[in-house]
């Protein structure tokens, strides 16, 4: 008997079920096939607009099963996709037909308080690392939503509300475990394989798969102060320029997020605001509550929000405070760009694309992060784009059977090229959907791009790891 199944070299393959059944016997963990038990559930992702189905799914049950079957899928010559939070918006931790190495299951984090270190696996949320390192009162820079997986988070640079004062993700990662193309597993770090790690801090899934993360922790919490104000959107010209004076002065204990949209029936608003059009500051202060009363006192003056929840919190509660705003199976079109400052066009700009807008969930987000990673060199890790201050995300979020789906995917586009003309020239290869051409990945990159192609060349001249924001060798 055989399976037809996606070939690295193009087209169709028939894989011998019998060589499969032999795979399958070597694992700690187990082969799914599209009629088994838990098939559906390791297929479903984040993003519902993606439905690419693998003919195998190997849910990896240890860094040995992550050997095999790298192994299995170069020897047999298919395709293969590594799956860590399944939350990539192009959903590239599928292959469609080929092989899917799910590492979901592996999702152990060791703190050691003492070196300041944490060791993660590949299948934790940053909710699991969060959790694990608040434990001792520390934490490394992660995203804004809990169930986002940390592998995919840090291969694509990742930022967050600590990134002011931590950079980006990557500059806290301290050593990689990786299996290459070749089955070989190698640590990375600063001080061995230097190209292979400098690679990995920024280059997405290209380079191998990794089985381990190490970052450096810092104090923080496990108390901050963080939360959401809102006002109707008729206040949003001020909002904003508020939010661009204390932006930039704040100290880099405070991040700002800036948003325009309509607002959702969250249970913090008033009833009476739902579904109307508001600007809301998003904000996390890691310094002392007094420092945090000061430093958010000209956002409060702005006065008559319609709520103001920003209190002293739990730092893992406010990572997860904006889950519900990004619920799985739902369809999601995203664009980003960095930008190095927010001038009077660029706002003009902004809040143009609101004139009339009616969808209930389309949305930009003006992302501080400006501080820490503007201090070090271009080429300090794959990552790049050290001269952002600002990530703006023009997001658009539509109900599987909505019938707006492609009016809220061209607003997206249309609020994408009015505010393009305004970036540094850099985006976020994390938030690139799955139809950006490849020029985009090398804009993603910019000057880090050539060498990132040498170093493919070296660690996978196949081009065996090519379901991910692609650099070919
Ligand atoms: C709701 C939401 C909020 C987000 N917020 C932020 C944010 O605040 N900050 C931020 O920086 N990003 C953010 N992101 C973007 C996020 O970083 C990317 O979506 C990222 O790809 C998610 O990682 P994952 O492990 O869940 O991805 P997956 O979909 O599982 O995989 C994505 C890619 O990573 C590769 N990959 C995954 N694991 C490994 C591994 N172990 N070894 C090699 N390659 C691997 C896969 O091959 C694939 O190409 C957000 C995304 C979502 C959906």
């Amino acid at each position: 008997m055989t399976l037809a199944i996606t070939a690295l070299a193009g087209g169709t393959r028939d894989l011998d079920r019998a060589e499969l059944d032999a795979f399958a016997s070597t694992l700690d963990g187990s082969v799914l096939l599209p009629d088994d038990d838990g098939y559906a559930n390791a297929i479903a992702l984040w993003n519902g607009m993606i439905t690419k189905r693998p003919a195998v799914v190997v849910a990896a049950g240890s860094t040995e099963d992550v050997v095999r079957t790298v192994a299995f899928a170069r020897d047999q010559g298919v395709e293969l996709s590594v799956k860590g939070g399944g939350h990539n918006i192009a959903g590239l931790a599928l292959s469609d037909g080929g092989v899917t190495l799910d590492l979901s299951g592996l999702r152990e984090v060791a703190v050691d308080p003492e070196a300041r270190l944490a060791r993660v696996a590949p299948g934790c949320t940053l909710g699991d690392v969060d959790r694990a390192t608040q434990a001792h009162g520390m934490a490394t820079t992660l995203g804004f939503v809990s169930a986002t997986g940390t592998a995919g988070l840090t291969l694509g640079g990742g930022f967050g509300y600590l990134s002011r004062r931590f950079g980006w993700t990557v500059d806290d990662l301290e050593e990689a475990v990786v299996v290459t193309a070749d089955g070989q597993l190698h640590r990375a770090s600063r001080t061995e394989n230097e190209d292979l790690f400098w690679a990995l801090r920024g280059g997405g899934g290209n380079f191998g798969v990794v089985t381990e993360f190490t970052y450096r922790l810092h104090e923080v919490g496990p108390q901050v102060t963080g939360g959401v104000i809102a006002w109707p959107a008729e206040r949003a010209p001020e909002v904003l320029e508020a939010f661009r004076a204390v932006s930039a002065t704040a100290p880099r204990e405070l991040t700002l997020v800036a948003l325009r949209r309509n607002a959702p029936p969250a249970p913090w608003l008033p009833e009476s605001a739902h579904g109307k059009p508001m600007v809301a500051i998003v904000a996390c202060h890691s310094g002392s509550a007094e420092q945090a009363e000061a430093d958010l006192a000209p956002i409060r003056a702005l006065g008559d929000p319609l709520a103001d929840i920003i209190q002293v919190r739990e730092y893992v509660q406010l990572q997860s405070m904006l889950d519900a705003t990004q619920p799985k199976g739902m369809h999601f079109y995203w664009k980003s760009e960095f930008v190095s400052e927010l001038s009077d066009d660029l706002l003009d700009a902004y809040h143009a694309q609101f004139d009339g807008l009616e969808a209930p969930a389309n949305q930009i987000v003006l992302f501080q992060i400006a501080g820490a990673l503007n201090e070090r060199a271009e080429d300090d890790g794959a990552v790049g784009n050290r001269d952002a201050a600002y990530a703006c995300v023009m997001q658009a979020m539509s109900a599987p059977d909505s019938p707006a789906r492609d009016a809220n995917r061209a607003w997206v586009r249309a609020a994408w090229e009015a505010l393009k003309p305004f970036s540094t020239g850099g985006n976020y290869v994390n938030f690139q959907t799955d139809d950006e051409p490849t020029e985009r990945t090398a804009e993603s990159y910019r000057r880090n791009m050539a060498r990132l192609r040498s170093i493919k060349a070296r660690y996978d001249p196949e081009n065996l790891f090519r379901v991910n924001r692609n650099i070919r060798p």
